[in-house]
């Protein structure tokens, strides 16, 4: 007998409807974390579930007791990948339910809600570099580019280098509803910024974080890369900062200018505590040249952007809003930095 004289069709397989979900998290390599991600295919109406991986590969655990937990924290569409799919950025847990010593987020958990009824509202300026190999993109292989004062917000293919990618950027971070206040080109060609709020502490350093994937994510489309690094190009460049602007309900409130001086005056006490954990290499960045104050000074002033701190002059002029913390790194965690400016200033 054979299967053609026994023929039956065969049931159709049907397939069942799926969704991607693309869980990202932060590494624990040391000294500046990395964000790391994987696909977990879900049932279409399935919520993404807490799940796991192999922290002996992300410097998060050892071979012998490998496994670490994903936490889903933040969820939005995924924009690359369009439709039902999704986002989930994760915090990373020990199987026996304690954060994991690398989860900076839990720490910011706890003192965001140590400290909320202070109202604390964050907006962050991500400076960031194309990278074409070792070299910032359209960067000629012997010599410079021509010095740096036209590329800043400069239009035309000579000074805004990669400006397709930034739209393209922005464009993903908008369909995944991330809050983007804007964009623009930076001091050093191939150098941009986008900022992300004003949010609460916990919401603008998720934002940030996923952006920074995003950011990750589409230039992989362009075959160039970007860098979160402080100072790509050592000499006459200027480095990549972010700026973080910072305000509390009092701050806000009508008169609020005596407790944006009373907040600077206390982040002069603990200035040094702030730039050790404001990214590393803070030092070959803030040089006191470049738009910066020197990384073992600290002052503050308004409008002064060679200053520490900046009170914009229309906070100077309402004499109320926020202050403009200028000294952490492109390569800063964000979770870390709004922390410090909570309990630096709330206490
Ligand atoms: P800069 O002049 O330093 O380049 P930007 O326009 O790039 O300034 O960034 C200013 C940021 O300040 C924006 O992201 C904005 O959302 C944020 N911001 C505005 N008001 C407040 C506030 N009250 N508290 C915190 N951040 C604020
Ligand atoms: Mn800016
Ligand atoms: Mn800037
Ligand atoms: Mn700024």
């Amino acid at each position: 007998m054979s299967l053609m004289d026994n023929y039956t069709v065969p049931a159709v397989h049907e397939p069942i409807q799926k969704r991607e979900a693309m869980y990202i998290w932060l590494d624990g390599q040391k000294p500046t974390a990395k964000v790391r991600s994987k696909t977990k295919v879900l049932d279409m109406h399935e919520s993404p579930p807490i799940w796991g991986f192999d922290g002996s590969s992300t410097e998060q655990a050892t071979g012998e007791n490998s496994d670490c937990v994903l936490v889903p924290v933040f969820c939005c569409p995924d924009p690359v990948l369009g439709e039902e799919n999704l986002l989930v950025l994760c915090e990373v847990f020990l199987p026996d339910g304690k954060p994991h010593p690398s989860n900076t987020r839990a720490k910011l958990r706890e003192v965001a809600e140590q400290y909320a009824e202070h109202e604390p509202l964050f907006g962050l300026e991500q400076e960031y570099t194309f990278l074409d190999g070792n070299l910032p993109m359209n960067w000629p292989q012997n010599g410079a580019p021509a010095p740096q004062g036209g590329y800043y917000c400069g239009v035309g293919s000579d000074e805004a280098i990669g400006r397709k990618i930034v739209e393209a950027h922005l464009r993903a971070c908008l369909n995944a509803g991330l809050l983007i206040a804007g964009t623009n080109p930076e001091v050093m060609p191939a150098q941009w910024e986008f900022q992300v709020g004003p949010l609460p502490a916990l919401e603008v350093a998720d934002q940030l974080w996923m952006a920074r994937w995003m950011l990750y994510r589409i230039t992989e489309e362009y075959g160039v890369s970007a860098t979160l690094h402080p100072k790509p190009m050592r000499g006459d460049w200027n480095g990549a900062g972010c700026h973080t602007n910072y305000s509390t309900a009092a701050m806000r409130a009508d008169g609020g200018y005596k407790t944006i001086l009373a907040a600077c005056e206390k982040l002069k006490e603990k200035a040094p505590q702030h730039i050790a954990n404001y990214g590393e290499d803070i030092e070959e960045r803030l040089t006191g040249r470049h738009e910066t104050c020197k990384w073992n000074d600290f002052r503050y002033g308004v409008s002064d952007r060679g200053a520490s701190i900046r009170i914009p002059w229309h906070v100077h002029k309402a004499q109320k809003g926020y202050l403009e913390d200028r000294r952490p790194n492109g390569n800063c965690d964000p979770y870390v930095v709004t922390r410090l400016l909570i309990e630096t200033t709330c206490e």
